[in-house]
């Protein structure tokens, strides 16, 4: 494994979201003094928290936790631990499906209540079908994590391994919606099994089978929230880094990363706090761990690695976060209500550029696990919309006037697919949509990042290590091994990896 050259004692981490959180911990782990510099007043970056008139606490990025575990290696590196720090409850079910046929389906992770449930919901043979499913998923899961996730590449011939073959010989390369429907035939549970490919920004239908992956951490492996929101674990880690020695320096910009004349990042430039005049500060670092979304740390870097073909974006999506009087009881804590369009669907989203036509949502209650995020007697409730990026539909500018009729389509569709009232019930809220991300500096208004396509995966993905910068590292979502709170957690402890020389595993 290539690592970073000479002294490192000193390393700058930018970005407090939790790829740059596991970063810190990591390198605090082993021995490195650690600033981080976050431009915004507080830790979270997407997983953040805003805070609604009447005292709501929604979360504005991730709800599903999925791994908990690789949060727990970041905790232990520093001698503490998330248990300690955060108290997670399992969700069961861990989702809700809702289909447009009327049907509902509860997606346990423990696998006798899942077979029990897919036996009720469409008999015996699909209850055996996922029964080899999830053996299928495990096993998909364990030819990949070590060599293929957690990993640092530094040439595509690392792929060259008996992984690969066992990866090959389960099916990887093949397609995910082909290969669920080798064991499924029921297209509600195909469904269930396989929206998970637009967490990597990849329709079903063209995503690799390896995507499954996702599928177990969720629909296996377990869904998870901590107490106090998905906020509370960023800010743990934030807590964690100060009492093991790092310090914390919010609401500083980073404009700037001087170099000396053998390429080394000498020093990190602040710009002055609260936009005051000046010149800001330079903070001398021996190495730097950058995980603004690429575009920012490619200007920041002052250089762009050159692709043979430019970087394709995920879709983004449209968040409507709403305080409500009231609730609706066949709402679990996660509930997925997938319109009866599909094909469709993912062309709308990819590849037309528009809105869905017949949509599918994401609704997150957290309030049924911590009623403590809304006033007495009120909900909280979190409306995904996946929707099309900015390069490939409406631009941002556009969305001051689409947002708002937006809004309005997607509480008809909420009201139509039971969820009567909705609408009246809203008492505080905010909708973010494509702008908003666009705003953060999110390339193409999207806040996944490059999509997972196999050509912006694993190697190909832009590493971490930048060419002609000996002392950078990037870590996040834009670099391996990708998009997700899994998978930036990875990401940070690979990036610290690159500079204490620590094997990964
Ligand atoms: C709406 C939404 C829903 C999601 N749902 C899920 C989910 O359910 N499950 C899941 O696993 N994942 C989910 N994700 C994805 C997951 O949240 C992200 O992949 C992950 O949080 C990204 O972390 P990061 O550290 O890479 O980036 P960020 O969190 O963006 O961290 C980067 C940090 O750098 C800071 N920064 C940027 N530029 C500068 C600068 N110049 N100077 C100083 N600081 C700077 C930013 O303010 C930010 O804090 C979701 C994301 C969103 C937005």
């Amino acid at each position: 494994m290539r690592t970073v050259p000479g002294r490192t004692d000193h390393v700058v981490v930018v970005g407090a979201g939790l790829a740059g959180l596991a970063a810190a911990l990591h390198l605090l782990g082993a021995g490195r003094r650690v600033t981080v510099v976050e431009r915004e007043p507080g830790p979270g970056g997407r997983a953040g928290r805003v805070r609604l008139g009447g005292g709501y606490l929604a979360d504005t990025g991730p709800t599903v936790l999925t791994m908990p575990e690789l949060a727990d290696e970041a905790f232990a590196a520093v001698g503490d631990s998330l248990a300690r720090r955060v108290e997670l409850l399992e969700l069961h079910p861990a989702y809700r499906a809702w289909f447009a046929d009327g049907s509902r389906l509860d997606v346990h992770t423990r696998a006798d209540a899942m077979e029990e449930e897919v036996r009720r919901f469409a008999g015996p043979r699909e209850a055996a079908g996922y029964v080899r499913l999830r053996v299928w998923l495990e096993r998909l899961y364990r030819a990949q994590l070590r060599r293929f996730i957690d990993a640092n590449f530094d040439s595509p011939r690392q792929l060259v391994h008996p992984d690969l073959a066992r990866l090959a010989a389960l099916g990887g390369f093949g397609r995910l919606d082909a290969r669920i429907g080798r064991f499924l035939r029921d297209p509600r549970l195909r469904r269930v099994f396989s929206f998970q490919a637009l967490y990597a920004g990849v329709p079903p239908a063209r995503a690799l089978a390896a995507y499954a992956v996702i599928a177990y951490m969720d629909t296996v492996a377990g869904v998870y929230f901590p107490r106090g929101g998905m906020h509370a674990l960023p800010r743990a880690m934030a807590e964690a880094a100060r009492a093991a020695g790092a310090e914390f320096r919010y609401g500083r910009e980073v404009t700037a990363l001087p170099r000396a004349a053998d390429g080394r990042i000498g020093a990190v430039r602040l710009a002055p706090p609260g936009g005051s005049p000046g010149d800001g500060e330079e903070l001398r670092c021996d190495a730097v761990v950058l995980t603004p979304d690429l575009p920012v740390a490619y200007r920041l870097l002052g250089r762009a690695p050159r692709r043979p073909v430019s970087l394709r974006y995920a879709p983004s999506a449209v968040v409507l976060h709403a305080g409500t009087r009231r609730t609706w009881p066949g709402l679990a804590h996660h509930t997925l209500s997938f319109g009866d369009a599909w094909e469709r669907t993912f062309d709308e989203l990819t590849r037309a550029g528009r809105t869905m036509s017949d949509p599918s949502l994401l609704i997150t209650r957290p309030t049924a696990h911590d009623p403590g995020l809304a006033p007495p007697d009120r909900h909280l409730h979190y409306v995904l919309a996946p929707c099309p990026n900015t390069a490939v539909g409406p631009p941002a500018r556009a969305w001051s006037e689409l947002g708002p009729r937006y809004r309005e389509s997607l509480l008809e569709t909420l009201e139509k697919r039971g969820l009567g009232g909705f609408g009246a019930s809203v008492e505080e809220e905010l909708l973010v949509t494509p702008a908003d991300w666009a705003g953060l500096g999110h390339a193409a208004g999207t806040p996944f990042s490059a999509a997972h396509t196999f050509a912006q995966t694993g190697p190909f993905r832009p590493r971490n290590l930048v060419r002609g910068v000996p002392n950078a590292v990037l870590a996040g979502c834009g670099t391996t091994p990708g998009v997700g709170v899994p998978t930036v957690l990875i990401s940070g402890k690979l990036a610290a990896s690159r500079i204490t020389g620590a094997r990964s595993a």
